[in-house]
């Protein structure tokens, strides 16, 4: 989850809006709650009928997805994970077999810093709950988890009968339903005939088409501060993700924990403080920004390699921002000064 907003809605909400745009060639709005974060679906181009019935279809998936795939209210996934503890085996319901499958590929493709098999250890640090902790969990607990080593390569799925080879495989799609979400919402959108538009879910959004005679414009949170650190312009059918250290997490002794985990370590990733990454698919977006956001400024490139990502930025703890060539091509830097920015070789 992030802060990007498309730009019009940014630049009004700040006060920054020169003159007001031509009315009617603005897009259709409407935005509701859901996945605990507020979901943004801005239309273009049809009349009103149809938008709102897009609109509609968009929110009604949302929910029922929602439910389908929430790690720790009860339906599907708790079901599933219970009976994995309990008898490390389990039928995997139709609802959850398309997020199976692509986490277990991108896990594999990011040896495993994308793990939506430690659900136990998002659980011991308290996200999954609305209230936060007020202190990290016990060290030693943490230490046990880790070396248990949940991976989504313990799980064997041979058509809907799952096995596990390691008990403490817990499954959270906390970094990867968004996206995948997003992606069954445009295509609710473009099975009604609607071919611009943008469904934005608390910053990560996928667009397709234009705003009229415009490109869409996404604002991309200054991770440090209020207002924007750059503006990207999304082609016709792209995902904008953005995972950050400033999302969800709580403060203890003038420390922040947040919410992103390293598994290596069982503790918050320390390596960068937001990631950005441009893809076709928002549910590839959304799983590569949390697994880069772990792998930090020393080693994000081989991930976005072996993810075949060519548009990521990261900005690190110093306030640098890593960039791909590619990506630099694609982002209007907005703070002034102009943060130190470090392009990586080509991808
Ligand atoms: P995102 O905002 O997409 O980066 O997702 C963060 C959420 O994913 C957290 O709130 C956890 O539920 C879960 N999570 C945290 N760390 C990881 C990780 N390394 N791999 C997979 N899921 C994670
Ligand atoms: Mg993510």
């Amino acid at each position: 989850m992030n802060f990007a907003l498309p730009l019009f809605g940014l630049l009004f909400a700040i006060g920054l809006l020169g003159g007001c745009g031509n009315r009617g060639s603005e897009a259709i709005e409407q935005q509701f709650i859901a996945f605990g974060t507020l979901v943004n679906v801005s239309i273009f181009g049809v009349d009103e009928a149809l938008a709102q019935q897009g609109i509609a279809a968009v929110e009604k998936e949302f929910n029922q997805l929602h439910r389908d795939w929430h790690a720790w209210e009860p339906g599907p996934l708790v079901d599933l994970n219970r009976a994995l503890a309990e008898r490390g085996t389990a039928e995997v319901p139709a609802v959850l077999l398309p997020l199976l499958e692509p986490a277990q590929r991108l896990s594999e493709q990011t040896g495993g810093l994308f793990n939506p098999a430690m659900g136990k250890l998002i659980a011991l640090w308290g996200f999954q709950s609305d209230e936060p902790l007020l202190a990290p969990p016990d060290k030693d607990a943490i230490a046990e988890l880790v070396a248990r080593h949940p991976s989504m390569a313990d799980l064997h799925l041979d058509g809907t009968h799952l096995t596990t080879t390691n008990r403490a495989v817990q499954l959270d799609f906390g970094a990867f339903a968004k996206g995948v979400a997003i992606d069954r919402a445009i295509e609710q959108l473009q099975a009604l005939g609607i071919t611009n538009a943008i469904v934005n879910a608390g910053g990560d959004l996928r667009a397709i088409g234009r705003h009229g005679d415009r490109p869409w414009r996404i604002g991309i949170r200054n991770p440090r501060g209020p207002g924007v650190l750059a503006v990207i312009e999304p082609a016709d059918d792209e995902s904008i993700f953005t995972s950050g250290d400033y999302e969800r997490g709580f403060d203890h002794n003038g420390h922040h924990y947040h919410h992103i985990l390293d598994p290596r370590s069982g503790y918050p990733a320390t390596g960068a403080i937001s990631a950005t990454v441009i893809h076709a698919n928002a549910g590839v977006a959304d799983a590569a920004a949390t697994a880069l956001m772990v792998a930090g400024a020393q080693d994000w490139v081989r991930i976005a390699r072996e993810l075949n990502l060519r548009h990521v930025m990261l900005i690190d703890s110093n306030g640098i921002v890593h960039m791909t060539p590619a990506m630099a091509k694609r982002v209007h830097i907005e703070l002034e000064p102009s943060p130190p920015i470090e392009l990586s070789e080509v991808l």
